[in-house]
């Protein structure tokens, strides 16, 4: 983004002025809006607009084009301004024109990206578990293979735990620039991979990498109530933070096995039991499985095929709010295949009981 002032007007410069004088007012409205300096959030866009002037009246080839077109002249050649502050040292120290002006202003570690404090990464890990596990909770452990800190080095990655230095290549800044038509961009560096810094002599326990890999055991619970896809969150367990970065976070993320009796709609269970049309006529007491044993529940008089017979709260324990959900019985009315001889007598009173009712 770009702003739309006048480059000469924010700077509060002479449309004649020289790249000095540019240079001067430049700094002085960079000491006063400087993020660093100045905690007014307003001051970050005015540091952004007072750069990109300062930026496109300094090159002499911007310069023509917005003299010539304005902003969108700019524009037109692919000129974005300055995305946020980084981008701005980025910019700077790649064209060159105000390294030297930022090393003045604020010290040559500003203007280097340094090696940055970087968090680890998270870990992910699976476990498979039972319906009744799901229902009961779970006490366990896990083998995790993670990257730490080197305790050799101590995380500098340098031998005797040797500071890292300057890189070379970039002196410090981490880039390098390249040039694409008008415009010089900042790509990169190889040499130390963007951080600015390489460690001349490694250390031999981690390569110089400040982590190395190592197999812990960490325990973990499973919550009772947990469904197919909740994750546990063990914090601080994941790999270690870089340069003196925070370490990730490590999840066990949770897949919960079918069982052969019950399914589990939310928070309840539901549990299929078939019955004679008998039982569905007359109704009937019966003892039936639950997660948590045996219960008794009585089937009532006149039931039809898909009625549910709820027990609550013998359900799966909710995850948030305590308590459990309801055990449901559904019902299916199932008529025999096959009928002993008395059966079949009675089944055939009932038919000829049946026809006199309905002629
Ligand atoms: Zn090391
Ligand atoms: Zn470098």
């Amino acid at each position: 983004m770009t702003t739309n002032r006048d480059y000469y007007d924010i700077l509060e410069v002479d449309r004649s002025a020289g790249v000095d004088e540019i240079k001067k007012a430049y700094r002085r409205l960079a000491l006063q809006y400087h993020p660093d300096r100045n905690p007014d959030p307003e001051a970050v866009e005015r540091f952004k607009e007072a750069s990109e002037a300062a930026e496109v009246l300094t090159d002499p080839d911007k310069r023509a084009i917005y003299d010539a077109y304005g902003h969108a002249g700019l524009r037109g050649r692919g000129f974005d301004g300055f995305a946020d502050i980084e981008d701005i040292f980025r910019g700077f120290s790649a064209s060159g024109v105000f390294g030297d002006l930022f090393a003045d202003l604020f010290g040559f570690a500003t203007v280097r990206r340094g090696r940055r404090p970087k968090r680890g990464s998270d870990l992910m890990y699976r476990r498979r578990i039972t319906f009744e596990e799901a229902a009961y909770g779970l006490e366990d452990k896990v083998e995790v293979e993670r990257l730490m800190t080197c305790d050799v080095c101590d995380g500098t990655g340098g031998r005797d735990g040797a500071k890292p230095v300057t890189c070379a290549t970039c002196g410090g800044t981490g880039q390098v620039a390249a040039h694409r038509g008008f415009f010089s961009v900042a790509t990169t560096c190889l040499n130390c991979g963007g951080t600015g810094e390489t460690v001349n002599d490694p250390c031999p326990e981690c390569k110089g990498e400040g982590r190395k890999p190592e197999t812990v055991t960490i325990n973990f619970s499973i919550p009772p109530g947990a469904d197919d896809g909740v994750r546990v969150r063990l914090t601080g367990e994941g790999e270690s933070g870089l340069w003196g970065g925070p370490p990730g976070d490590l999840y066990i993320q949770v897949t919960v096995e079918r069982h052969p009796l019950f399914k589990r709609q939310g928070d309840d269970i539901v549990y299929d039991l078939g019955i004679s049309p008998a039982a569905a006529a007359l109704g009937r007491k019966v003892t039936v499985p639950t997660i948590w044993g045996e219960t008794g529940i009585k089937i009532p008089a006149g039931s039809q095929h898909g009625d549910n017979i709820k027990t609550r709260g013998e359900g799966m324990p909710r995850l948030r709010g305590g308590g459990k959900g309801d055990h449901f019985v559904r019902l299916s009315v199932i008529v025999p295949r096959k009928l002993s001889k008395k059966e079949k007598e009675l089944y055939k009173k009932l038919d000829e009981l049946e026809e006199d009712n309905s002629g």
